[in-house]
């Protein structure tokens, strides 16, 4: 079966075709800048050839027919028209107290997506557009929504309540989601997998560390507890965001600069996080090199970083009474062992302990705890596409049957 996944942003639109028969990913590409001038799409290949088009692409319709004339292209086709294409599954990002799973798209799910539109407004006006594009272009091939909300809607009340009059959430339904689900729920299953035993005996730490960053508990194979919050704001610092805060900063804030609260919220989103601490950059690797330079700023953003990390981890260890193993992922957690083995250092006494050597290495799906280590470490590559392709897959076979 060949599943399309599609992943659309305000002004991008991501996509992977996959082959489930053959789990292989047969292309990939990226549309940017839609409805701007300078429009472009890189398409890859399976081998990695890259083919970069300029070319005008107005809506998200326009995006999704290049990605059918590349995938149907007579030279560097796989396809021979878009009617081999079985289903489309979608990223979405806010699912609001609505779907705690992913779902087959019909008309009451577009509904429903509409009106988690104040909850996310950046992302799901988004991925209503690319849904529609899809409609639109490719007719009624049956398409999927996989939500990024979805995975972390069994955290009980006590997890996801904020501490403010309760009208708000009765109103407005104002309380942690969490984000990253796709992700979270993939690693810890495959955390099961990697240590033998069923996710029902397992408590699991989840750190999603990239530019955006996350950590989940997971007891049993459920979440119960997890960073980020109403929005993707919420939790650890990241590149650009600030993670949790004081809430009488902003007034402050707001006092003596002027701000609106659209220019906090700006602030806080996208000037903010270790690019504000470091007045340097957002991406880890620039403030390792400055750090090797003496750099202060980039080195206290870094050891903030690290330390929020750490402090998530044990206290999710205390939510959950214990903790199994914990997990990396995510283009820091994957691939910065500094970021993580500072982030673990002192917390012996909660049973971890690193292998010297594999802590020290950049392998990824290994265990770099010592064998001795009452609490597994591993590091996972996270496939947040595949995830959707197989959700896709498995709803659409279960309709057909
Ligand atoms: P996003 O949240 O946008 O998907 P990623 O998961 O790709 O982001 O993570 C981006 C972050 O991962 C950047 O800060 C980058 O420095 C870091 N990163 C990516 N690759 C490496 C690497 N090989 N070594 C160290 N850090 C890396």
């Amino acid at each position: 079966m060949l599943i399309l996944v599609i992943n659309a942003g305000s002004s991008s639109l991501k996509y992977q075709l996959f082959d489930m028969d053959e789990h292989k990913v047969l292309a990939k590409g990226l549309c940017e800048r839609i409805g701007i001038a300078g429009s472009k799409n890189t398409h890859t290949l399976a081998d990695g050839t890259k083919i970069v088009t300029e070319v005008n692409m107005n809506t998200h319709a326009d995006a999704i027919r290049i990605l059918t004339d590349r995938l149907t292209d007579a030279e560097h086709g796989v396809i021979k028209s878009m009617a081999d294409i079985d289903a489309v599954g979608h990223r979405v990002l806010h699912g609001g107290q609505k779907f705690s799973g992913s779902v087959i798209v019909d008309d009451a799910v577009i509904a429903a997506i509409e009106e988690c539109i104040p909850l996310g407004p950046l992302h799901n006006p988004a991925n209503l557009t690319g849904i529609q594009a899809c409609r639109e272009v490719m007719g009624d091939v049956p398409q999927v929504a996989v939500f990024d909300t979805a995975f972390h809607q069994t955290m009980p009340e006590k997890a996801y309540m904020y501490a403010i009059p309760y009208e708000y959430y009765r109103k407005y339904a104002i309380r942690r989601y969490g984000f990253h689900g796709t992700s979270h729920r993939y690693v810890s299953a495959k955390a099961a997998e990697m240590l033998g035993k069923p996710a029902s005996e397992l408590k699991i730490i989840t750190c999603h560390l990239g530019n955006g960053s996350s950590i989940a508990a997971v007891s049993g194979g459920k979440c119960v507890d997890t960073s980020m919050g109403l929005t993707p704001l919420e939790g650890l610092p990241m590149g650009t965001r600030s993670g949790d805060l004081d809430p009488a900063i902003l007034g402050f804030i707001a006092e003596h600069e002027g701000l609106s609260t659209t220019e906090l919220v700006n602030m806080l989103n996208k000037k903010s996080g270790v690019l504000g601490i470091s007045e340097l950059s957002s991406d880890f690797r620039d403030l390792a090199t400055a750090r090797e330079e003496g750099n202060h700023q980039a080195t206290l953003a870094l050891e903030i970083f690290d330390y929020k990390v750490k402090k998530y981890i044990g206290s999710y260890a205390a939510a959950m009474g214990g903790v199994d193993a914990i997990v990396f992922t995510g283009g820091i957690g994957e691939n910065n062992k500094t970021a993580r083995n500072v982030a673990l250092e002192g917390l012996e006494f909660m049973g971890v302990e690193l292998d010297p050597e594999k802590s020290q290495q950049s392998l990824k799906n290994v265990d770099i705890s010592a064998p001795t280590s009452r609490v597994k470490v591993l590091v996972i590559e996270t496939d947040e596409e595949f995830v959707i392709a197989s959700d896709t897959l498995e709803l659409v076979t279960a309709a057909k049957a």
